[in-house]
Protein backbone atom coordinates (compact mmCIF):
# COMPACT_ATOMS: atom_id res chain seq x y z
CA UNK A 1 0.00 0.00 0.00
CA UNK A 2 1.50 3.80 -0.79
CA UNK A 3 1.56 5.82 2.30
CA UNK A 4 0.05 9.38 2.59
CA UNK A 5 3.80 10.41 2.07
CA UNK A 6 4.25 8.56 -1.64
CA UNK A 7 1.14 9.65 -3.08
CA UNK A 8 2.17 13.72 -2.44
CA UNK A 9 5.70 13.39 -2.33
CA UNK A 10 8.24 13.60 -5.70
CA UNK A 11 8.20 10.27 -7.16
CA UNK A 12 11.71 11.54 -8.41
CA UNK A 13 13.15 12.34 -5.46
CA UNK A 14 11.34 10.27 -3.09
CA UNK A 15 11.28 13.45 -0.56
CA UNK A 16 8.32 15.82 -0.33
CA UNK A 17 8.12 19.20 -2.76
CA UNK A 18 10.27 21.60 -1.99
CA UNK A 19 10.30 24.42 -4.72
CA UNK A 20 7.53 26.02 -6.72
CA UNK A 21 8.03 24.57 -10.27
CA UNK A 22 7.10 28.02 -11.64
CA UNK A 23 9.10 30.90 -9.38
CA UNK A 24 11.28 28.04 -8.30
CA UNK A 25 10.99 29.94 -4.43
CA UNK A 26 11.29 27.41 -1.67
CA UNK A 27 7.97 26.28 -0.30
CA UNK A 28 8.17 26.62 3.23
CA UNK A 29 9.70 29.92 2.78
CA UNK A 30 6.97 31.67 1.55
CA UNK A 31 4.01 32.61 2.73
CA UNK A 32 1.96 31.23 0.41
CA UNK A 33 -0.53 28.06 0.06
CA UNK A 34 0.25 25.44 -2.51
CA UNK A 35 -0.89 22.62 -4.27
CA UNK A 36 1.06 19.20 -5.27
CA UNK A 37 -0.72 17.57 -8.97
CA UNK A 38 0.58 14.66 -10.27
CA UNK A 39 -0.64 12.41 -13.15
CA UNK A 40 -0.71 8.65 -13.45
CA UNK A 41 -0.77 6.46 -16.95
CA UNK A 42 -0.78 2.53 -16.13
CA UNK A 43 0.66 2.79 -12.63
CA UNK A 44 3.56 4.93 -13.94
CA UNK A 45 3.89 8.88 -12.61
CA UNK A 46 3.97 10.79 -15.67
CA UNK A 47 4.10 14.07 -14.29
CA UNK A 48 4.68 16.16 -11.23
CA UNK A 49 4.78 19.15 -9.69
CA UNK A 50 4.03 21.72 -6.39
CA UNK A 51 2.92 25.11 -7.50
CA UNK A 52 2.30 28.08 -4.78
CA UNK A 53 -0.59 30.15 -5.08
CA UNK A 54 0.46 33.11 -6.66
CA UNK A 55 1.76 31.33 -9.37
CA UNK A 56 -1.17 29.38 -10.05
CA UNK A 57 -3.35 32.41 -9.73
CA UNK A 58 -0.91 33.65 -12.56
CA UNK A 59 -1.94 31.05 -14.65
CA UNK A 60 -5.88 30.60 -13.66
CA UNK A 61 -6.04 34.29 -15.14
CA UNK A 62 -4.98 33.71 -18.32
CA UNK A 63 -7.80 31.28 -18.94
CA UNK A 64 -10.99 32.88 -20.13
CA UNK A 65 -14.33 32.97 -18.47
CA UNK A 66 -16.02 30.56 -20.54
CA UNK A 67 -13.65 27.99 -19.69
CA UNK A 68 -13.21 28.34 -16.40
CA UNK A 69 -17.18 28.23 -15.95
CA UNK A 70 -16.97 24.80 -18.11
CA UNK A 71 -14.63 23.30 -15.47
CA UNK A 72 -16.82 24.70 -12.50
CA UNK A 73 -19.96 23.32 -14.37
CA UNK A 74 -18.31 20.26 -14.34
CA UNK A 75 -17.13 20.10 -10.74
CA UNK A 76 -20.60 21.04 -9.57
CA UNK A 77 -22.75 18.53 -11.81
CA UNK A 78 -20.46 15.48 -12.06
CA UNK A 79 -19.33 15.67 -8.20
CA UNK A 80 -21.74 14.66 -5.59
CA UNK A 81 -19.27 16.83 -3.02
CA UNK A 82 -21.71 16.52 0.33
CA UNK A 83 -21.77 12.89 0.03
CA UNK A 84 -18.13 12.80 -1.11
CA UNK A 85 -17.14 14.89 2.23
CA UNK A 86 -19.22 12.76 4.10
CA UNK A 87 -17.51 9.87 2.86
CA UNK A 88 -14.01 11.62 3.95
CA UNK A 89 -15.52 12.55 6.99
CA UNK A 90 -15.82 8.92 8.15
CA UNK A 91 -12.24 8.27 7.00
CA UNK A 92 -9.02 9.33 9.04
CA UNK A 93 -6.65 7.73 6.46
CA UNK A 94 -6.48 10.44 3.54
CA UNK A 95 -5.01 7.87 1.26
CA UNK A 96 -9.03 6.22 1.10
CA UNK A 97 -8.68 9.85 -0.94
CA UNK A 98 -6.80 8.22 -3.89
CA UNK A 99 -8.64 5.06 -3.98
CA UNK A 100 -11.73 6.40 -6.71
CA UNK A 101 -12.59 8.59 -8.68
CA UNK A 102 -13.87 11.90 -6.88
CA UNK A 103 -16.60 11.78 -9.69
CA UNK A 104 -17.73 8.28 -11.30
CA UNK A 105 -16.03 6.36 -8.93
CA UNK A 106 -14.23 4.32 -11.17
CA UNK A 107 -11.17 2.45 -8.80
CA UNK A 108 -8.01 4.37 -9.35
CA UNK A 109 -6.26 0.58 -9.66
CA UNK A 110 -8.15 -0.27 -12.33
CA UNK A 111 -8.38 3.16 -14.25
CA UNK A 112 -6.08 3.63 -17.32
CA UNK A 113 -4.39 7.26 -15.96
CA UNK A 114 -5.91 9.65 -12.74
CA UNK A 115 -4.56 12.81 -11.47
CA UNK A 116 -4.15 14.07 -8.11
CA UNK A 117 -4.26 16.77 -6.24
CA UNK A 118 -3.42 18.10 -2.71
CA UNK A 119 -3.68 21.60 -1.08
CA UNK A 120 -0.95 22.31 1.54
CA UNK A 121 -1.29 25.52 3.78
CA UNK A 122 1.02 28.30 4.00
CA UNK A 123 2.62 26.42 7.35
CA UNK A 124 3.11 23.49 5.12
CA UNK A 125 0.58 21.32 6.59
CA UNK A 126 -1.63 19.27 4.05
CA UNK A 127 -5.18 20.90 3.73
CA UNK A 128 -8.22 18.32 4.30
CA UNK A 129 -10.73 19.58 2.96
CA UNK A 130 -12.07 19.04 -0.90
CA UNK A 131 -9.02 17.85 -1.18
CA UNK A 132 -6.91 15.97 -1.63
CA UNK A 133 -8.36 14.17 -4.22
CA UNK A 134 -8.00 11.47 -7.22
CA UNK A 135 -9.95 11.70 -10.58
CA UNK A 136 -9.78 9.67 -13.38
CA UNK A 137 -8.43 10.39 -17.01
CA UNK A 138 -12.13 9.63 -18.78
CA UNK A 139 -13.61 12.56 -15.83
CA UNK A 140 -10.55 14.76 -16.74
CA UNK A 141 -11.32 14.20 -20.26
CA UNK A 142 -14.98 15.52 -19.34
CA UNK A 143 -14.06 17.77 -17.42
CA UNK A 144 -11.45 19.72 -19.69
CA UNK A 145 -14.08 19.21 -22.81
CA UNK A 146 -15.33 22.94 -22.42
CA UNK A 147 -11.69 24.51 -22.76
CA UNK A 148 -11.59 27.42 -25.54
CA UNK A 149 -8.27 26.45 -27.58
CA UNK A 150 -6.73 29.63 -26.09
CA UNK A 151 -6.98 28.02 -22.51
CA UNK A 152 -5.84 24.77 -23.51
CA UNK A 153 -2.52 26.87 -25.22
CA UNK A 154 -2.32 27.89 -21.70
CA UNK A 155 -2.03 24.86 -20.52
CA UNK A 156 0.32 23.26 -23.12
CA UNK A 157 2.67 26.43 -22.44
CA UNK A 158 3.09 25.72 -18.53
CA UNK A 159 3.47 21.89 -19.38
CA UNK A 160 6.09 23.20 -22.52
CA UNK A 161 8.33 25.60 -20.13
CA UNK A 162 8.71 23.44 -16.96
CA UNK A 163 8.85 19.98 -18.36
CA UNK A 164 10.43 20.29 -21.48
CA UNK A 165 11.08 17.24 -23.96
CA UNK A 166 8.91 14.96 -25.85
CA UNK A 167 6.59 13.59 -23.54
CA UNK A 168 4.18 17.19 -23.28
CA UNK A 169 1.18 14.85 -23.33
CA UNK A 170 -0.20 15.23 -19.62
CA UNK A 171 -4.24 15.81 -19.56
CA UNK A 172 -4.37 16.81 -15.70
CA UNK A 173 -4.53 20.62 -15.25
CA UNK A 174 -4.73 19.77 -12.35
CA UNK A 175 -4.70 23.67 -10.66
CA UNK A 176 -7.78 25.37 -12.96
ZN1 LIG B 1 5.51 30.00 -7.36
ZN1 LIG C 1 -13.89 9.26 -13.10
Amino acid sequence: MRKLDDWLGSEETGEPFTHCICCRLPLVEIAEPWLVNKEFQRGECVLEYAICQPCRDAITDQICEPSKLAVRGFLEREIDWEARIHEFMQSHDLTDRFVNCIACRQAAHEAVGYGISALYDSGGSLVAGPLPLLICQPCITRMTAGLSTESRAVWSRFLEIHFPGPAGEGGFPGFL
